[in-house]
This record gives structure tokens, sequence and C-alpha cells, in this order.
């Protein structure tokens, strides 16, 4: 009775409640449906050569275009992609999707670009992960060289000598593996003692510091640093500042990353700045060659 209900308006739970969440919540089912209706997309950012400006390759990033909520970031599907396996059908369509995109440029005289790609720890570890890639690769007559895989610190440490094995397998199979975000966690220097990557990005909130902190210059110096004795590239992440670039330049960092440069965009946003600003498949963005 009326009652009862009044009492519950309280309290956490009421079936109003259900009702909201079962509209609002992404669910497992509306993923997999996404993944089926092809409603996810992949954006691409700019990453460029930190002396020169000079773009030399793309970072795909995941986008879920709804039908009804619009373009959704990944912030607010990957966990539960990762926590519901479909991770792993979503990353190999990630794989797909930007293999092709390789080849695509490839016949546009776009030739030396390379395409990073983010792996989610589970699929990175997942058995059929490297012939997945195979396949792909073959089937769309791409080098391996042209894709970088990347991997964050969540890889779990308990799995070290799986991630060491599978590392050193898709190096010597031609890929570059990457570690995203480096420094944010409590392990990365356990990293670079165990796993034989060819990459550090170096993560945002040290290179928004740049300007202002002593402590996060000295710390980006220490990285590159480490990073140059080990024979490994560095990107510097989130660049939004020319004051950054001039830092990052005189540390030594290899490639950048960021806003300054370009957001992500759609691939005719790329191919439209390809034909507006690129020279015989090389390009030079406009935030780039006006300082330079
Ligand atoms: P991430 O791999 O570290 O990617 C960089 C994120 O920083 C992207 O957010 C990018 O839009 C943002 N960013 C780039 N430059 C700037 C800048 O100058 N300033 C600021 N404030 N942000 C910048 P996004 O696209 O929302 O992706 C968030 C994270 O989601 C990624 O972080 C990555 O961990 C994950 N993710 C994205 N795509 C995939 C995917 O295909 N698979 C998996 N497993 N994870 C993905
Ligand atoms: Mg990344
Ligand atoms: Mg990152
Ligand atoms: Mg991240």
């Amino acid at each position: 009775g009326r009652k009862t209900s009044n009492r519950k308006s309280g309290s956490v739970y009421n079936p109003n409640m259900h009702t909201y969440l079962k509209e609002t919540m992404l669910s497992e089912m509306n993923l997999r449906r996404g993944l089926d209706l092809n409603e996810f997309q992949l954006h691409y950012q700019p990453q460029v050569n930190c002396r020169t400006g000079e773009v030399i390759g793309f970072e795909a990033l995941l986008r879920w275009q709804h039908p009804e909520r619009g373009l959704i970031f990944p912030s607010d599907f990957i966990e539960l992609a990762e926590s519901t396996g479909l991770i792993t059908p979503i990353g190999e369509w990630v794989i797909r999707e930007a293999v092709k995109q390789i080849s695509e440029w490839n016949k546009m005289g776009i030739e030396n670009v390379t395409v990073s790609i983010n792996l989610s720890p589970r699929h990175f570890l997942h058995h059929n992960l490297p012939f997945f890639l195979e396949q792909c690769i073959q089937e769309a007559r791409i080098k391996p060289q042209r894709l970088v895989l990347e991997i964050t610190e969540n890889v779990a440490m308990e799995e070290q000598s799986a991630v060491t094995s599978r590392i050193k397998l898709l190096k010597e199979m031609g890929y570059s593996v990457s570690i995203d975000d480096f420094g944010k966690g409590y392990s990365a220097f356990i990293y670079l003692k165990h796993f034989p990557i060819n990459e550090i990005k170096i993560d945002r909130e040290f290179i928004s510091e740049l300007g202002s902190n002593m402590q996060s210059i000295g710390i980006v110096q220490t990285i590159i640093h480490l990073a140059e004795m080990l024979g490994l590239r560095t990107i510097g992440e989130g660049v939004e500042t020319k004051e950054q670039w001039d830092i990052l330049k005189q540390l030594g960092c290899s490639q950048l990353q960021g806003y300054y440069f370009s957001k992500p965009i759609e691939v005719n946003q790329i191919n439209e700045l390809f034909h507006k600003y690129g020279r015989g498949g090389k390009l030079l963005l406009p935030s780039a060659s006006k300082v330079l």
C-alpha cells in the first residue's frame, strides 16, 4: 500500500530507479549490439617528431557512435568491456580497422606513418593475439613495422613472465611495443627492468606541469635520459603549449602528441590535412609550421 512505498522512497532502491538504471547504464548487451551494428569508430591523433614537428604517425583512439546518446568516449565503456571480456572482440575490431586504414593511407601515397593502438592487458596476453595480428597484416599487405602496440602498467605484474615473453614474441614478429602513461603508476621502473619494450609514453600529468614545476622537469629529464640509455623512444603525451614543446625539445624527447598539434580526429579530417598541408606523403601541421 501507500505507507510502504512512502517509507521506501527514502531508501537507496526504488522501482523507478530500476527503470532508470536499465535505460541509462551501458550494459554488456548494449556493447555487444554496438559492436555487431558497427557503431564503433577510430579517431586518429597525430604524433610528431619533436625536433622537426613533422607527423610521423597516429594513435588510434576508440569512439562509440551511439544512435541515441551520440559519441561515447572510452572512459565510459572500456571498464565494462574489460570486465565482460568483450574487450577482446572489440580490440580485434580495432586492430582490423587500424590495419585497413594503414593500407588505405599506403594507397594514397602516405607510406611511412605508424599507427599506435591501445591493447587491454587481457587482450595483450590472449593466446590468439599474435595469430590475429599476422592474419590482419597479411590480408591488408602491410608491414608489422607500421604498428605500435600500447600497453599500460595495468598489465598484471603477477604475470610478469607471460608479459615478457609476449613482448619478445611480438617484437620478433616486427611490431613495436610501447608503455602508455609511463610514470603514472608505481611500477614504472620495474617495467623498464623486465620488459624489452621499444617506447615510453611519458604520462600527460608530468607534461602538463612542465612550465610551472621544477620537479616535473627533473622527472621528465630523468625518464628521457633513462630511455636513451636503454635505447628506447620517448613520446610526450598531452602537449598543449609551445612552451611544453620547447622544454621537451631541449630535454631530447623523441616524439610528441597532444592538443597543441591536434585533437584526435576522424579519418576524413586527417586526409584533409594531408590534402592541404601534405607534401609527398609528409605532413607538417599548421600549429607546428608557424613556429618553426
Ligand atoms: P591513452 O591511450 O593514454 O590516450 C590518450 C588520451 O589523452 C586520449 O583520450 C586523448 O584524447 C587524450 N589527449 C590527447 N592529447 C591530449 C591533450 O593535449 N590534453 C588532454 N587533456 N588530453 C589529451 P581518450 O581518447 O578519451 O582515451 C582515453 C583512454 O582510453 C586512452 O588513454 C586509452 O587508455 C583508452 N583507450 C582508447 N582507445 C582504446 C582502445 O581502442 N582500446 C583500449 N583497450 N583502450 C583504449
Ligand atoms: Mg594510448
Ligand atoms: Mg596515454
Ligand atoms: Mg590513459
